[in-house]
């Protein structure tokens, strides 16, 4: 059975306006939607009014149409079935105030407004203790004037016709067709007639906001803390994405940190590193005494435990490693030198007793000699 005329269906002239259209489609939708009809004695007539409605309201496909008839627009290869771009939102859209239901536009159009990202430099203080910080960020903010909808005070925007308020369109190419951003309102979905003057229409404006951030202790670089709502403003009344503060942190003059540890070298005196002693070292908490023993070695390592950081996540708390590198005693006086080469002599005589590292260092070179050699 031939299919009937698009017009026809919907009982209007061929130059009939949107408008017009839209009149005839409630109408039919009235007399012939299912859930009016239970014995669905009328879904006939009810789809085939929707599929009538749905190519002539948009302006790319009702021209297919009217140039190509049927076979321009066939919705079996277009995009006219449930899924596509098709029925669900036209529905939405003329029955949304009649029945009270699923008037939202869909098609496209972000939730929200862009994310931000924010570089925020600590100190390593205050990412171990936390601390709030203030923060200046340069974003875009709801127009105060038009409420965020870029229309001149007083109007509002407007459905846009071209694409029925979708933001999208499709376009029949042969017996393709493709759909993409609707060039009348650019994927919004409304036009706007007169453009506020604050925001140029946008619905957003320039603005450095200042902003409080705590930064909960023991956070370090990389973390990151999600101010919600606080990135761009949408426009067109979309709600503002998030900020996303990343935390970086500066370099420390004593402590450089590995996750929750941290570490630090100290100079320590050729004499106490012999004899032993007590060294001053710093913490994040303030001085503490390391205990010395006698003979130890330079690069030797000391770990302070519970001296680190503590996780923000685990709240375990990390350690202080303290690496002590023995300094050579520089300007010596007449006096001081030669005690000090009367001390080498005596260690001397004890041949390799007191240098520990002497007779594996000795094999070592004799080894790397000989194996010139052959
Ligand atoms: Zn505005
Ligand atoms: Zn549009």
């Amino acid at each position: 059975m031939a299919k009937r005329d698009y017009y026809e269906v919907l009982g209007v002239q061929h130059n009939a306006s949107d408008g017009e259209l839209k009149k005839a489609y409630r109408r039919l939708a009235m007399k012939y939607h299912p859930d009016r009809n239970p014995g669905n004695a009328e879904a006939e007539q009810f789809k085939e009014a929707k599929e009538a409605y749905e190519v002539l309201s948009d302006s790319q496909k009702r021209a297919a149409y009217d140039q190509f008839g049927h076979a321009g627009v066939d919705p079996s290869i277009g995009g006219g079935h449930p899924g596509g771009a098709g029925f669900g939102d036209i529905f939405g859209d003329i029955f949304g105030d009649i029945f009270g239901g699923g008037g939202g536009r869909r098609g496209g159009r972000p939730a929200r407004g862009p994310d931000l990202q924010y570089n925020l430099e600590l100190n390593l203080e205050d990412a171990v203790r936390g601390t709030e910080a203030r923060i200046r960020v340069p974003t875009m903010i709801g127009c105060e004037k038009c409420n965020g909808s870029g229309a001149k005070p007083g109007t509002s925007p407007t459905t846009c016709q071209t694409c029925n308020g979708q933001g999208q369109v499709r376009i029949q190419q042969g017996f393709f067709s493709i759909q993409q951003t609707c060039p009348h309102c650019r994927g919004k979905g409304q036009v706007i007639a007169e453009s506020c003057i604050t925001c140029n229409g946008q619905g957003r404006v320039r603005h450095t906001k200042t902003l409080s951030v705590k930064v909960p202790a023991g956070v370090d670089v990389g973390d990151q803390i999600r101010l919600a709502g606080e990135g761009e403003a949408g426009g067109g009344g979309i709600p503002p994405g998030d900020l996303y503060v990343q935390v970086a942190i500066k370099p420390h003059p004593i402590f450089v940190r590995d996750g929750d540890d941290l570490h630090c070298e100290m100079p320590l005196s050729f004499a106490t590193a012999v004899v032993g002693g007590e060294l001053e070292v710093p913490t994040l908490d303030g001085r503490a005494n390391l205990k010395i023993p006698p003979e130890t070695q330079t690069e030797r390592v000391f770990r302070l435990r519970g001296k680190g950081v503590q996780n923000v996540r685990s709240r375990r708390v990390g350690d202080l490693y303290c690496k002590v590198s023995i300094e050579t005693p520089v300007r010596l006086t007449k006096r001081q030198r030669e005690l000090l080469m009367e001390f080498d002599s005596l260690t001397r005589e004890g041949g390799g007793r007191h240098r520990p590292k002497e007779d594996s260092w000795t094999d070592k070179i004799r080894t790397f000699f000989d194996d010139l050699v052959t």
